[in-house]
């Protein structure tokens, strides 16, 4: 007769089933600290392998041949141990994983991340303490509280604020617009959306925001039953920041049609230039509008934490809610975000109950819940000690000089791509992405556009240089995104020689 795995009858006649010794050691428990501590240690041998060997940011395979290696794997057939388990996940993903840390990746909004960040994480799964309410978070509930009431502090926000972490830049955009849009609803027309679903007049819905936004406010738009009509790009300056008074035209013209603006998003740190807008003059049109005022703050949340560039968020204190991403800029592990509110009784709109975690009647001044201010998560992991453990041994002063020199390579950079000749770049930032393309003089007919995607990919699949592209009034630009404190001007010097190379392989292909 077969016996299950690890199962064994004692006896014939004590039908009672034991498991083997060691059956049990795939758990985390008190007793299998051994097999943990070996896991772990092997886990971390890759890691080393991952700085070690992965010199360039990317391996340059291309996706038909590593496809090839995926089709070998069978789940049917369990790896025998632990080394044979990470020989394997090396040839699949370590040693093609794009490397954020080095000086080489200048592509998307990916920081290098900081280590007491990663011993954290190693707490936040193993002890795996999920945080929606005390009984599951006791100190995790409280620690959460303090770094958002710390982050509200930094914006300058006052006791009355409030937030939740949560999974990222995009969720905390959604919350900001749910919280517009029932607020409004109830405010203005009585009508509890909660409850009732949108009313009649939701379709005449209007959120402001500019055309260099994040795409994520058009998704949630159309998440929430507005649809991406609702979505009002107002146009931007020469440094792709919202102009006031094409705002104040938009809005106009949207009240002239018969329609109800009801939010205004300001972008602290375009995706695209990493510019910010105007948010002191913003925050002026929205009062005068009885705009709910969101401010995602994304990658411009970096600024809350260098004195030298914090002025550029000046006016952020005004918002009704703002989005700050510790991923993008904080030099966290993903996931780690939140959304912060100015009153916390905005919160109160969207507070759902169930039975079974956080029942109407409990007193939550008491018996805290954290749940109650999660719009769409329930069980929501423990990032906010990644950022406890950042805040607690770095301090916030060198987490801003971070950022600083970072801001400031950046600056020098766009300094000199700006004496380069063949090179044309769109505008500064204030934090570090520099939109710029390849124009190479040349006797041979070339189309720009064709040279730098040939560029940008071309690099990609070399393995030695990453950057981003981005498109700009329908032509192609490549895109620098620095976020490294420990890449230097000479490293963007190199990269733009880099460029020219391909460029110059491009024009001899012709
Ligand atoms: C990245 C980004 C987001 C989205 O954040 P995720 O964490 O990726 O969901 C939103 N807004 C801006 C400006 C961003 O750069």
């Amino acid at each position: 007769m077969n016996q299950p795995i690890g199962v064994e009858t004692l006896s014939e006649d004590t039908p009672k089933k034991v498991v083997n010794k060691g059956f049990f050691d795939d758990l985390f428990h008190e007793d299998s600290e051994k097999a943990y501590q070996k896991a772990i240690q092997t886990a971390t041998e890759s890691i080393s392998g991952f700085l070690k060997q992965n010199k360039t940011p990317f391996s340059g395979i291309k996706p038909k041949d590593l496809l090839s290696v995926f089709d070998t794997i069978d789940f049917d057939t369990p790896l025998k141990d632990y080394k044979s388990l990470f020989d394997e996940v090396e040839k699949l993903y370590v040693n093609h994983a794009t490397a954020y840390h080095l000086p080489n990746y200048i592509a998307h909004l990916n920081c290098p991340v900081v280590i007491p960040a990663l011993a954290a994480e190693i707490l936040v799964s193993a002890i795996n303490s999920s945080q929606d309410t005390y009984d599951q978070s006791a100190g995790g509930t409280f620690m959460e509280r303090k770094l958002i009431d710390w982050t509200g502090g930094q914006i300058g926000f006052d006791h009355q604020c409030d937030g939740i972490f949560n999974a990222g830049g995009s969720q905390s955009n959604m919350m900001g617009l749910l919280l517009a849009r029932d607020y409004y609803a109830l405010e203005y027309l009585g009508h509890n959306i909660k409850l009732a679903g949108n009313p009649p007049e939701a379709h005449r819905f209007r959120v402001f925001v500019s055309d260099k936004s994040h795409f994520s406010n058009m998704k949630n738009a159309s998440l929430m039953g507005l649809g991406e009509q609702a979505i009002v790009k107002v146009k931007t300056d020469h440094q792709f920041r919202m102009i006031p008074k094409a705002l104040e035209q938009a809005i106009r013209d949207e009240l002239e049609s018969g329609n109800l603006p009801i939010a205004l998003v300001g972008t602290a740190g375009t995706t695209d230039f990493g510019n910010v807008d105007p948010l002191e003059e913003l925050a002026h049109v929205a009062e005068q509008h009885h705009l709910w005022y969101h401010i995602d703050a994304a990658w411009g949340c970096a600024l809350l934490l260098s004195d030298k560039y914090r002025y550029l968020l000046n006016g952020i204190e005004k918002a009704d809610s703002v989005t700050v991403d510790y991923h993008k800029a904080f030099f966290q592990p993903i996931s780690s975000s939140a959304f912060i509110v100015r009153n916390k009784y905005h919160l109160n709109i969207i507070k759902h109950h169930a039975d079974y975690l956080n029942p109407v009647e409990q007193d939550y001044d008491e018996l805290p819940a954290q749940i109650n201010k999660s719009i769409v998560q329930s069980t929501r992991r423990f990032d906010a000690l990644k950022l406890w453990c950042t805040l607690r041994l770095m301090g916030r002063e060198k987490l801003g000089k971070y950022i600083e020199i970072s801001i400031d390579t950046a600056k020098d950079t766009a300094s000199m791509l700006r004496q380069q000749e063949d090179f044309e770049l769109l505008s500064g930032s204030d934090l570090g992405a520099l939109v710029f393309r390849h124009l190479p003089d040349s006797t041979k007919d070339y189309n720009a556009c064709e040279m730098n995607l040939f560029i940008k990919k071309n690099m990609f699949f070399s393995g030695a240089v990453l950057v981003a592209s981005t498109k700009v009034n329908g032509r192609f630009y490549l895109k620098f995104t620095m976020l490294n404190p420990r890449t230097t001007l000479k490293d963007t010097q190199n990269i733009v020689n880099i460029i020219r190379n391909h460029g110059q392989a491009y024009l001899q292909s012709l």
